[in-house]
C-alpha cells in the first residue's frame, strides 16, 4: 500500500549554494560551506523534510578532475555537515559534459523524480534550492517550488533575468532560504 503521507523534500544545489562557489571545485580542502548552512539543514530535518543535495558536475565529463575526485570532495562535505550534526538524505550528480545531451543535467528535472519515487516525496510539497537558472528550472519542472539564493552565481542570474526569473522567492543565501521555505503552507 501506499503510503498516505508522503513526504516532503528540500533539494539543494551543491556549488555556490550550500557550499561556496569555487571554479570547478574538485579538492577537499577547497571545501567551504555557507555560513549557516549546516544549521539550516537541521532546522528542515526537524520540520521533517528530507534532504537531497542535485549537482551537475561537467568537470568531470570535461576531464578536469575524475568521479573519485568528485566523491572524496562528497565525503568531506558530508563529514563537515555530519561534524554539526547536519546530515542528507542522498546526492545526486551529473558527471556528463553539457554536449553529452544527458538527461540528468539540470535543468531537467530527473533527479527530483527518481528521489520522489525513492523516497515517497510529494514534490508539490517541496522545494528546489539554486543559485542559477537551471536550478529553478529543475525544481519548477518537477512542479516543485524553486527558490534562487543570491550567493554563486545568483546575484548575476537575478540581474540577468530580473523578473523573468523562474523563482518562487528570492533568498539571500541558504539560510535564508530555509527560514522562507519553513513559513510556507
Ligand atoms: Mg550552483
Ligand atoms: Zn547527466
Amino acid at each position: 500500500m501506499k503510503n498516505p503521507t508522503p513526504h516532503r523534500a528540500v533539494f539543494i544545489d551543491r556549488d555556490g549554494t550550500i557550499v561556496e562557489e569555487a571554479n570547478y571545485l574538485h579538492r577537499p580542502e577547497d571545501v567551504i560551506i555557507v555560513k549557516g548552512a549546516a544549521a539550516a539543514l537541521k532546522k528542515l530535518r526537524r520540520a521533517g523534510f528530507l534532504i537531497f543535495i542535485i549537482t551537475n558536475q561537467a568537470g568531470i565529463g570535461r576531464g578536469y578532475y575524475t568521479e573519485a575526485d568528485m566523491q572524496r570532495v562528497h565525503r568531506h562535505l558530508l563529514g563537515l555537515l555530519g561534524n554539526d550534526g547536519a546530515t542528507v538524505d542522498g546526492v545526486y550528480f551529473c558527471p556528463h559534459h553539457p554536449d553529452d545531451r544527458c538527461n540528468c543535467r539540470k535543468p531537467s528535472p530527473k533527479f527530483l523524480f527518481d528521489a520522489a519515487a525513492q523516497f515517497d516525496i510529494r514534490l508539490a510539497d517541496s522545494f528546489m534550492i539554486g543559485d542559477r537558472i537551471g536550478d529553478l528550472e529543475a525544481g519548477r519542472r518537477a512542479g516543485a517550488r524553486s527558490i534562487l539564493v543570491r550567493t554563486g552565481y545568483g546575484y548575476e542570474e537575478c540581474k540577468r533575468a530580473g523578473s523573468k526569473l523562474p523563482a518562487d522567492h528570492i533568498a539571500k543565501d541558504l539560510p535564508a532560504a530555509v527560514n522562507w521555505i519553513l513559513k510556507q503552507k
